[in-house]
């Protein structure tokens, strides 16, 4: 008889610690929460105790007003719960406050990732590996055929398009949390130093990404500036403001779009995007694998979606491998 990690335990909502009694990026409220990041599909509002890191906090403070049972953890600080589990958030190189939970209990080591990617990313801490026995990996974009290009060259097609149109604008769609404030950052990396007009949905996240030390340049609001001061500018709105009528009173526009869905023409296509920019906080096809080799793990656990080709790959790999079927994950952040 194998009792070997009974004490963690997947649910359709949520991924259960047992002996700890706590739960890992629950879908509802519950009495005492880990969170690996701020996105919708992992945070929300409610939790008797949040444990999750200072940034994620912030994030979830700001986007779920909760500040009640909040216990921040460093990244590389490891906490005992009870039980005997301690737990270790190690940075995942997703969006600000990012982390993979390391959980360990009974000389047995389990590892969440959340969403991760592996590349270098100007607003968050890098993605460490962490040896472990249980892997529980994303795989939003778990199929060969996801391969995301360098953001320089997609920074690239950017200043063209800008530089192309001097009488108008370039509006970049791109998520509120993370997406938005790397496309900002990358720029900046790139050498456009002039000031970025957002969206005011965007700006109180932008601010918090300040706050907390990134450096996003000079940013204005659409709002207080009239129409010819936006002719040869960026402009950052949500992917739901892209053709609604808040857009319209922007300088001729070229519209495009920060994701990495944008690889499927299809979906450019459908939310009439004229400059898609294949832009992922996701790790792709490459990344996954990698990561999975890097880690080395004896078992893999795949969430988010498409995880057939991944559950393939480590069976042909002689690895175990098995898929959570967690409801509600979603691609807020793409
Ligand atoms: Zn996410
Ligand atoms: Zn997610």
């Amino acid at each position: 008889m194998n009792t070997a990690f009974s004490w963690i335990r997947p649910e359709p909502w949520g991924v259960h610690v047992v002996p700890a009694d706590v739960w890992i990026d629950p879908g509802r409220a519950v009495d005492r929460a880990l969170i690996t990041h701020g996105h919708a599909d992992h945070a929300r509002g409610g939790h008797g105790a949040t444990i999750a890191t200072p940034e994620t906090l912030a994030i979830m403070e700001l986007r779920y007003n909760t500040r009640k049972g909040a216990t921040p953890v460093q990244y590389g600080e490891t906490i005992r719960l009870p039980g005997g589990v301690d737990a270790t958030f190690v940075p995942a190189g997703h969006v600000l406050g990012s982390a993979q939970i390391l959980l360990e209990h009974a000389g047995e080591r389990v590892v969440i990732t959340g969403d991760y990617k592996r590349r270098a990313d100007p607003t968050c801490a890098l993605f460490e590996v962490t040896p472990c026995d249980i892997f529980i990996t994303e795989a939003t974009f778990g199929l060969p055929v996801f391969s995301h290009p360098p953001i320089e060259d997609e920074m690239a097609k950017l200043l063209t398009a800008l530089h192309a149109h001097p009488d108008g604008c370039v509006l970049v769609g791109a998520y509120a949390l993370g997406k938005a404030q790397r496309v900002i950052a990358e720029l900046r990396a790139a050498g456009h130093s002039q000031p970025i007009f957002l969206h005011g949905a965007m700006e109180k996240m932008c601010r918090l990404y300040q706050d907390h030390g990134v450096d996003l340049g000079e940013l204005r609001l659409v709002s207080d500036h009239d129409n010819e001061t936006m002719r040869g500018q960026i402009v950052i709105a949500p992917p739901s403001a892209l053709n609604d009528r808040w857009s319209r009173r922007l300088p001729s526009p070229v519209t495009a779009m920060a994701s990495g869905w944008m690889r499927v023409r299809g979906r450019a296509r459908q939310r009439g995007v004229e400059l898609p920019l294949v832009i992922s906080d996701h790790a792709d096809w490459n990344e996954l694998t990698q990561t999975i080799e890097d880690v080395n793990p004896q078992e893999v656990w795949v969430t988010h979606g498409r995880e057939e080709a991944l559950l393939r790959w480590c069976e042909l790999g002689q690895r175990r491998a098995r898929a959570l079927a967690l409801v509600g994950r979603e691609d807020e952040d793409e």
